[in-house]
């Protein structure tokens, strides 16, 4: 890359043309707005980022009113939007803020980063739109436009490819203007640097590009390394009682969908007879099996089997766990996961 170039001016002056100025949450900027559009668009798209964002805005508008609220209220809202994790740290997170920091943000970013669920870019983002703290951000587009600008090769998951990526981007950030640079570098990443087809012909990087000079840019960055996943099974048990209403079970708050509730899950079709007699629940009916199909987690395929059976309630749940009969005309506000979410859509 040619020394004159001035990689900022030229992402600023391409923002200033092109750049998304009217997202929800680059209006009436507090750092508590920051934070939770930043925790939302982490793996998630802005088109689908918006609806969440007004939703959770209108009934949590303050840390305040996060910290106070309940988890099933808090994963309510984050229904469908997946990584449910990051909704507990947000929890969380607000908690601290209000208990411990008077109810303020840290404005710099190693402080940022003790807090639950925030990490450096993160933590850079907040500081830098928020703040105007001169802070460098690294997510999955600016790393993206980074590894191609600079043919910085490898999976950005290895700890020498992040190594040189930050330095890359922490020396590209410009003293002024910091709020406006951080908004631009996701932009371009998201809008124009996209992983399959970037518009190359429209981006202001283009002369200086190595990637776009190589004619290689699909390369950057590198790929994950490929691993076969372990396979596991499960059944879902869709219990219907006489009313319609589905029998729900809250997940312990950690772990795989944590805090959310699911239909009672067991490891086989084969213990459904047992289970009933243990909840004293009676058939009415036939057992129903659905077709078998795979949710896929990170690190395992999950081949969910789900058996419907509509039963007779006795009107007592055992009471260590924490169940609830979901009417599905007046839903509780509750998390759903998302395997949960794709079964109801199924039962209306
Ligand atoms: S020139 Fe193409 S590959 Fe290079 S940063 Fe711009 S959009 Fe990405």
């Amino acid at each position: 890359m040619s020394k004159a170039f001035n990689f900022s001016a030229a992402v600023l002056k391409w923002f200033d043309q092109h750049g998304r100025k009217d997202l929800p949450w680059q209006h009436n900027i507090t750092p508590y707005r920051v934070w939770v559009s930043e925790i939302m668009l982490q793996q998630t798209q802005v088109a689908t980022v918006i609806p969440y964002f007004e939703r959770f805005m209108a009934q949590l508008p303050t840390v305040q009113d996060l910290a106070k609220a309940s988890e099933d209220e808090v994963l309510h809202l984050w229904t469908g939007l997946g990584y449910y994790s990051r909704a507990r740290n947000l929890h969380k997170t607000a908690q601290v803020v209000c208990h411990d920091l008077a109810g303020k943000f840290p404005s710099e970013v190693e402080a940022l980063c003790e807090l639950p669920g925030i990490g450096r870019s993160t933590a850079g983002a907040i500081s830098a739109i928020a703040f105007q703290q001169v802070a460098a951000i690294l997510d999955g587009n600016v790393k993206r436009v980074l590894a191609r600008c600079y043919a910085i090769a490898g999976w950005p998951g290895k700890g020498d490819v992040l190594k040189a990526l930050w330095a890359q981007a922490e020396q590209l950030k410009p003293n002024k203007r910091i709020a406006d640079y951080t908004q631009a570098m996701m932009d371009l990443g998201a809008t124009l640097c996209s992983r399959s087809k970037p518009q190359c012909q429209r981006c202001p990087l283009q002369q200086h590009c190595q990637a776009y000079a190589n004619d290689s840019q699909t390369d950057y960055p590198g790929k994950k390394p490929k691993k076969n996943l372990p396979v596991k099974a499960t059944c879902l048990l869709i219990l219907e009682n006489e009313q319609g209403e589905l029998l729900l079970e809250k997940r312990p708050s950690s772990g795989i969908w944590g805090g959310l509730w699911i239909f009672p899950q067991l490891e086989s079709p084969l213990d459904i007879d047992q289970h009933l007699e243990q909840q004293q629940l009676h058939s009415l009916g036939t057992q129903q099996q659905w077709p078998s199909y795979r949710h896929s987690f990170s690190h395992y395929h999950l081949d969910i089997t789900p058996v419907h059976i509509k039963v007779r309630d006795p009107g007592q749940q055992v009471a260590e766990r924490q169940q609830l009969w979901y009417n599905r005309a007046q839903p509780a506000n509750i998390g759903l996961a998302a395997p949960i979410k794709k079964l109801l859509a199924k039962l209306n």
